[in-house]
């Protein structure tokens, strides 16, 4: 049995005021005692957010790391540095850093860093419109896991988000998102057999209170990963009721 769980990416979002009341509001609606709760503000934030939810159950996430552990690396977040100030989870190759330029190759190393720092990844994968509409949707993904699964590891979590239903409201149906879901398992089953019953699949993209309920109720859909209803805490305590 899979325990769900529910992500909420703030992406570049907030400002101290506003993520300490956020979590604060989360604090007194969210109960991760049915379900993993996690949260991913911005870098600067992630210490204020660790500090004010002691005690809750929520987990931290950063929104990316380095693939290297230290050095003259201007601008990048090592996967220690994630660790040392408290997270669990790392969200990896989201379609926003792949759509500025992250190959899988760069994801899968960065992969590696995360694990070895003792970071548990959320490896996202997923496919644009005009790819699906091509018909290469399935392949796209495997083709995305492909450079990922050698490497996957105990309490990795792939996250499914199509990229045409990031941010703009469009949510794929429960069935589609089970098809991917269902592909994502069997391509596991086939490469990693010994992980493919035990790692659980987020689904991501335009998650919202009223249409989380149907999308968890699917065979292979763990939980979600959350952009958008995750900045508005009853929203998100609504989404982690329904994986609950
Ligand atoms: C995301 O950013 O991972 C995401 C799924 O965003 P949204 O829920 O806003 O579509």
């Amino acid at each position: 049995m899979r325990r769900s769980v529910v992500a909420g990416n703030w992406k570049m979002h907030g400002s101290s005021s506003m993520i300490e009341d956020l979590v604060k509001a989360l604090a007194d609606s969210v109960s991760a005692d049915a379900c993993d709760v996690i949260v991913s503000p911005s870098f600067p934030y992630l210490p204020l957010v660790q500090q004010l939810a002691a005690g809750t159950g929520i987990g931290l996430a950063g929104q990316n790391c380095s693939a290297h552990s230290q050095g003259a690396h201007t601008g990048e977040v090592a996967a220690d540095m994630l660790r040392d100030i408290g997270c669990d989870w790392v969200i990896l190759g989201h379609s926003e850093r792949r759509q500025a330029g992250e190959t899988d190759q760069e994801v899968a190393a960065k992969a590696v860093a995360a694990r070895s720092a003792g970071l548990k990844p959320i490896l996202c994968v997923g496919e644009t419109l005009e790819q699906r509409q091509a018909g290469d949707a399935v392949a796209i993904v495997t083709g995305q896991l492909e450079a990922l699964v050698a490497d996957l590891a105990d309490g990795d979590m792939i996250a499914y988000e199509p990229v045409w239903a990031i941010g703009t409201g469009e949510t794929a149906t429960p069935e589609q998102a089970q098809e991917m879901h269902g592909e994502i398992r069997a391509f596991l089953a086939e490469r990693q057999p010994a992980l493919a019953e035990a790692t659980r699949l987020l689904y991501g993209g335009s998650v919202k209170a009223d249409n989380a309920s149907a999308l968890f109720a699917e065979e292979d859909i763990d939980g979600g990963l959350v952009g958008g209803a995750s900045l508005k805490a009853d929203d998100f305590a609504a989404i982690v009721r329904a994986a609950s």
